[in-house]
């Protein structure tokens, strides 16, 4: 899978991108990042990639031109990439995305800067916008390595067995259950019992409850969407009773 990034400050991806899961993967040829410097596709004297906003306000405003050519000239060589657009008036961006774009041949990944991008960058290269949440960044580089990274871990053989997206938070749409490792004991805190117990059949209907009681406790909404077995249900009716007696 090809991930392209326009941005006018490439350096910021180099040292996140190098590191660890994704720097291995990247290095394993198990996808292919390609960060382009938008100003290549700049022209002019000053290499122009903004400019002040029509109507008159405060800031610089991202020019067409260059992004629809260098879009034009990736999208030349990978007919098939979406173009995503990082925006904090996009759709918030969520696990269910990550799974759904790891599917795609490639992916296009526009960065804004300033007071962001020229509406019609919007209206006539964007396959869809995404934001990372209800607030606002300097840039859309950190809000793009966000969803590479995300994306990535859907990727065939990125995650060893260290590291398995199967029991993450929503996967399943809940959260996850709580996690140990030794000491047994720390400080007092002990471990519970179950997990020490050995006996597998326990320690999976413990983690289910778990996960529901953390869902239920952190993220009631999720419980809505999540796919929940009657079992489940019941569990969760339990929680729910046991909490207002609370
Ligand atoms: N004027 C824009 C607005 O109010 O919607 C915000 C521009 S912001 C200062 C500059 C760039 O940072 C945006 O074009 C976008 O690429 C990125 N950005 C900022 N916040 C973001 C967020 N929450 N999610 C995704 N991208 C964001």
């Amino acid at each position: 899978m090809i991930f392209e990034v326009l941005t006018l400050f490439p350096a910021m991806f180099t040292s996140p991108m190098e590191e660890s899961i994704i720097g291995r993967a990247i290095r394993q040829q198990l996808l292919d990042l390609r960060v382009h410097n938008l100003r290549d596709w700049a022209q002019g004297k000053h290499l122009q990639t903004d400019d002040t906003p029509y109507g008159g306000g405060d800031g610089m405003v991202m020019k067409p031109e260059p992004v629809g050519r260098a879009v034009a000239a990736l999208k030349d060589k990978s007919p098939h990439s979406r173009v995503l657009l990082l925006t904090p008036q996009g759709q918030p961006f969520n696990q269910g995305h990550a799974v759904r774009l790891a599917a795609e041949d490639g992916l296009i990944f526009l960065c804004g800067r300033y007071e962001g991008f020229d509406e019609r960058i919007r209206q006539s290269m964007v396959d869809e916008e995404f934001s990372l949440g209800d607030f606002v960044l300097t840039g859309g580089e950190l809000p793009a390595m966000v969803m590479i990274d995300a994306i990535a871990r859907h990727l065939p053989g990125v995650l060893g067995n260290a590291a398995s997206a199967g029991s993450d938070s929503f996967a399943d749409g809940l959260l996850e259950y709580p996690q140990y490792t030794r000491p047994a004991d720390y400080q007092g805190q002990k471990v519970p019992e179950v997990l020490l117990s050995g006996d597998h059949a326990r320690i999976a209907c413990w983690r289910r409850e778990q996960q529901l009681l953390r869902t239920l406790e952190r993220r009631p909404e999720l419980l809505d969407t999540a796919e929940l077995s009657a079992q489940d249900r019941q569990i969760v009716e339990r929680l729910r009773a046991e909490r207002i007696k609370i």
